[in-house]
């Protein structure tokens, strides 16, 4: 008689139990596990073939208990080598696939130090500025200080106290941009001369500053005019000031802008604000004034270079900013950012300043 279990004996469901069987879904794993190419692959035969709930094996697996004692024990024994032989088949297959894989990202993700960078450029400071400041440096060696004002200036800073008088002919020239409303008297400075007259009314004498600055005059931009261009310039008042100590000031300047020994060279002029005036010419750093190196291409054989104007303080200025002219005497200078960068670096349009091209910015470094 047969035992109670085997009430349910079903030899369909069992029959995955036999041998032969057995054999069929190991090999059919086997060969699954064989086949998977990557460690995607060998997921899906896992749950296939190996753990997953409708695995053959693993379904045969519950079959076990409806069996006999002893045709369980041998059953078992088959299912468990099955099982095991896929097992250990799976083990050594995730082994090779996962060394695979990580030598494949090792040379995937191998970073070439020779590729060019994503990086953003750092950009440049702008040579106007740095050269501002290396000017400024230059002086501030000299025993001077930086002085600023405001570039939306009162007429009496821009022009009266500078000894140019509501009339005169002088004014014409500086094409001057007058800021609304009208006669509020405020315009856009025309020069950074006004920051002397700041200078002198603020300072305990004796003064000595340098004033580094935007300015604006209403010329249309073409390779040598700008309706915005930089000026520095110098003022030293105290007692007994000549124009030997502005000579020695000035070719020290233009030693540092334009190489060491460099001379400078004083023509007559006019300026209100100084009395005598003079332009200053800066001797050619390429040719020197050496005849024998012309035709020179930098000052047009001329051997010097147009740089700006000069003077000693006129005792009028002195005295519309309380200084007794009898006691102190001093001397001033101006002259061109642009023209001073244009000079030292062989820059033919002075365009090249406000374009904003980093391209010609680049050129001049990153200086700090
Ligand atoms: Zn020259």
């Amino acid at each position: 008689m047969a035992p109670p279990s085997s009430s349910s004996y079903d030899p369909v469901q069992v029959s995955t139990l036999q041998p032969g069987e057995l054999n069929r879904m190991r090999d059919e794993a086997l060969a699954a596990i064989d086949a998977a190419a990557d460690l995607d692959a060998l997921a899906g035969v896992r749950t296939a073939f190996v753990a997953g709930r409708s695995a053959p094996l693993v379904l045969a697996q519950r079959e076990l208990g409806a069996l006999a004692p002893q045709a369980r024990a041998d059953a078992g024994r088959r299912h468990n080598e099955a099982k095991r032989a896929v097992q250990s088949a799976y083990d050594a297959r995730l082994v090779v696939l996962t060394g695979q894989r990580d030598a494949r990202m090792l040379v995937e993700d191998a970073v070439d130090v020779t590729l060019p960078t994503g990086r953003a450029p750092v950009g440049a400071r702008h040579p106007l500025t740095t050269l501002s400041e290396r000017i400024c440096d230059v002086f501030l060696a000299m025993g001077y200080e930086v002085a600023e004002g405001p570039e939306v200036e009162h007429d009496w800073f821009n022009f009266e106290a500078l000894n140019f008088p509501p009339d005169h002919p002088a004014r014409t020239v500086h094409d001057t941009l007058y800021v609304e409303p009208r006669g509020s008297g405020l315009l856009l400075r025309t020069h950074t001369s006004p920051v002397q007259i700041r200078a002198m009314l603020e300072r305990p004498l004796p003064v000595y500053v340098v004033c580094p600055g935007r300015t604006y005059r209403a010329d249309t931009l073409d390779a040598t005019h700008s309706p915005v261009f930089g000026q520095v310039e110098g003022l030293a008042v105290d007692e007994g000031i000549t124009m030997a100590h502005l000579r020695g000031t000035l070719d020290a300047f233009a030693g540092a802008m334009f190489g060491a020994g460099l001379h400078t060279r004083l023509r007559p002029s006019f300026f209100p604000f100084t009395e005598p005036s003079a332009e200053i010419d800066v001797q050619c750093f390429n040719c020197r004034g050496d005849r024998d190196r012309w035709p020179c291409r930098v000052c047009s054989s001329e051997g010097w270079i147009e740089w700006g104007g000069c003077g000693m303080v006129n005792p009028a200025v002195l005295r519309a900013c309380g200084i007794d002219p009898a006691r102190y005497t001093g001397f001033a200078f101006g002259m061109g950012l642009e023209r001073t960068a244009m000079t030292r670096h062989d820059i033919s349009d002075i365009r090249e300043f406000v374009e904003g091209d980093v391209r010609f910015t680049e050129a001049f470094g990153v200086e700090g």
